[in-house]
C-alpha cells in the first residue's frame, strides 16, 4: 500500500463511536502491514501486533468503523497479498457488568477462584463502584493498606492504590501491578482484585491456591505477599465509567481540553508517560508510535504526563521507592511484552540509548541498524527469564496459548507505562531500577469477554501473577 493512499484514506476516514467492528488484516509478512499501521485513525488495540497464523501468514487485529472497512475492502480488492475481513466467528453474549455492590459497601471481602471448587465462576464483571468497594473490603477484612493518590481525575474522581504484605514501611514494597488504563479492556481490574483476595484468603486459612492445573503452596503464597505488593486496580476510572455505561469500546480517558465531542475526547494514557513522549522529535518520521491528533485512539496528550491519571501512576514510584518489578494489565491478545517498546533491543552499545540526542529522528523502525535501544545484557536476561515463567504458568492452567515477546514487536510505541517504568533508572535521579511488563491477556481480538472467557482470564492471569512474582523473587527484589 502506498503511503499517499494511506493519507487519502486518513483524510476521508471518520470513526463512528459505538460502531467499531472487529476486523483482521491478513498478509504474507508483517512488513505488509507497515503502511496501514501508520494510519493513526485506525484502531489496532493496545498496540499493533502481527501474529503468525497456522497457514504461514500473518494476522493483524483492528477495530474499524463501517466506512473505514468499506474503503479498505475496496482498496485491497485488487491486491492478492493483503486482505481485510470482518471477524465472522459467532460469539456468545459478553459477560454482564455487575449491578449493585456485591461487597456490601466494603464489608464483604472479594472471593477469587483460587480457593473455590473447579468450575466455580464469577457471574459478572466488577462495576466501577464495586472496585472501590472491593478495596475498602480488603482493608476492613484483611487490613490491606490504602493510599489516596495526589491528583483527581479529569471528572473529579479520587484514585486509590492498595498495598499489602510487607507492613507499613513503603520501602519494603517491590512488586507493582496496575490495570484498567484502557477502559474497554474488561476484566483487567477483576483479574487483579481477585488475585489479591486469593492471596489474603489463603494466607489467613493457611492453605494454597489452585488455578486449573496450576497449584501453589501456602509457603509460596506467603513468599509472594512478603515481597510487598502495590496494586492499582483502575488507572482510568473516568474511561471505565463511560465504557461501562455505553458499551462503545472506549479506550482513552475523558479529558475534554483537546476535543469536546465524540472521538476527539480523551488522551491515550498509555502514550502519555514521560518516555520519548515527544515522538515527532525522537522517532523516525516513518513511524507512528503515538498520535498528535485528539481524535486518534493513540492521542498522546498535551505534554508528557499531562494527565492526572498518569501523574498518579508515576507518584506510586515516589511513594514506594523500592519497587523493582511492574506489570501493566491489558487485553486482548494473549501475550506478555518485555522491554523495550521503542525499537529493537541491543546489549552492546550503551551510548545508543533513548537519552542520546544524536539518535533523534532515527528511532522506531525495526530490523534496521540506524538505531536499536540499549538494554544491559543482565537486565535482558532477567526480564526474559521472568517472562518465560509467567507465560508457562498461564499456558499450564488450561492450555490456552500465550507468548512472551519484546514489546516493540514489529511497530514501536512511545509514552507507554512499561517503557517508562524501566527508563526511570536512567532518567530520574536516584530512581530504583524497575523491570516493566505489559500483559495482554486473552482472547485475541475481544475486549468484551464472554462469561466463560472472563473466568478463564481470571484463572490464567492469576497463575501468571503467581509465577511472575515467584520468578521475580528468585531473580531478586533488591
Ligand atoms: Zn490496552
Amino acid at each position: 500500500m502506498k503511503y499517499s493512499l494511506v493519507a487519502s484514506l486518513l483524510a476521508s476516514s471518520t470513526v463512528v463511536l459505538g460502531e467499531l467492528v472487529p476486523v483482521h488484516f491478513t498478509a504474507p509478512s508483517p512488513a505488509h502491514f507497515r503502511d496501514v499501521v501508520r494510519n493513526d485513525t485506525y484502531d489496532f488495540g493496545c498496540r499493533p501486533v502481527a501474529q503468525p497464523t497456522e497457514d504461514g501468514k500473518f494476522r493483524l487485529a483492528a477495530w474499524l468503523s463501517e466506512p473505514q472497512i468499506v474503503e479498505l475492502e475496496k482498496f485491497y480488492e485488487r491486491d492478492a497479498e493483503i486482505s481485510v475481513r470482518r471477524n465472522l466467528v459467532k460469539r456468545a453474549a459478553t459477560a454482564p457488568i455487575g449491578t449493585g455492590d456485591r461487597f456490601s459497601s466494603g464489608t464483604v471481602a472479594p472471593k477469587g477462584l483460587g480457593q473455590q471448587a473447579s468450575g466455580t465462576t464469577i457471574a459478572s464483571i466488577l462495576n466501577l463502584n464495586e472496585i472501590t468497594s472491593a478495596l475498602n473490603a480488603l482493608k476492613s477484612v484483611y487490613g490491606v493498606n490504602l493510599l489516596t493518590l495526589p491528583s483527581k481525575t479529569f471528572e473529579g474522581r479520587t484514585q486509590t492504590v492498595g498495598y499489602v504484605g510487607a507492613g507499613t514501611d513503603k520501602s519494603a514494597y517491590h512488586l507493582y501491578l496496575s490495570a484498567g488504563i484502557h477502559a474497554r479492556e474488561r476484566g483487567g481490574p477483576d483479574n487483579l482484585i481477585y488475585w489479591i483476595s486469593d492471596l489474603l484468603a489463603a494466607n489467613k486459612a493457611g492453605t494454597g491456591l489452585t488455578y486449573g492445573k496450576k497449584t501453589y503452596t501456602n509457603a509460596q503464597v506467603k513468599s509472594v505477599l512478603a515481597a510487598g505488593i502495590v496494586f492499582f486496580p483502575v488507572v482510568n476510572p473516568d474511561g471505565v465509567a463511560y465504557d461501562q455505561a455505553n458499551g462503545n469500546l472506549w479506550r482513552k480517558n475523558r479529558n475534554t481540553k483537546s476535543g469536546s465531542s465524540g472521538s476527539s475526547v480523551g488522551v491515550d494514557l498509555n502514550r502519555n508517560f514521560d518516555f520519548l513522549w515527544n515522538f515527532k522529535k525522537y522517532f523516525s518520521s516513518s513511524e507512528a508510535p503515538a498520535s498528535t491528533s485528539p481524535s486518534s485512539e493513540i492521542f498522546y496528550g498535551t505534554a508528557a504526563a499531562s494527565e492526572p491519571e498518569t501523574k498518579n501512576h508515576v507518584s506510586v514510584y515516589s511513594s514506594f521507592p523500592k519497587i523493582r518489578w511492574f506489570v501493566d494489565i491489558h487485553s486482548a491478545v494473549g501475550d506478555l511484552l518485555y522491554s523495550w517498546g521503542d525499537d529493537d533491543d541491543q546489549t552492546t552499545t550503551s551510548t545508543m540509548n533513548f537519552l542520546n540526542s544524536a539518535y533523534d529522528g532515527k528511532r522506531g523502525p525495526v530490523g534496521d541498524t540506524a538505531y536499536k535501544e540499549y538494554i544491559p545484557f543482565q537486565d535482558l536476561t532477567n526480564v526474559k527469564n521472568v517472562a518465560s515463567k509467567m507465560v508457562a504458568a498461564m499456558k499450564a492452567v488450561g492450555g490456552r496459548s500465550y507468548s512472551a515477546q519484546q514489546a516493540v514487536g514489529l511497530y514501536p510505541t512511545s509514552g507507554a507505562t512499561d517503557d517508562y517504568a524501566f527508563s526511570r533508572y536512567w532518567q530520574v535521579p536516584g530512581a530504583n531500577k524497575v523491570y516493566g511488563y505489559t500483559l495482554e491477556f486473552a482472547p485475541s481480538g475481544n475486549f468484551y469477554p464472554t462469561s466463560a472467557e472472563f473466568n478463564t482470564n481470571i484463572l490464567d492471569t492469576n497463575a501468571g501473577f503467581m509465577d511472575w512474582a515467584l520468578a521475580a523473587i528468585s531473580v531478586g527484589l533488591e
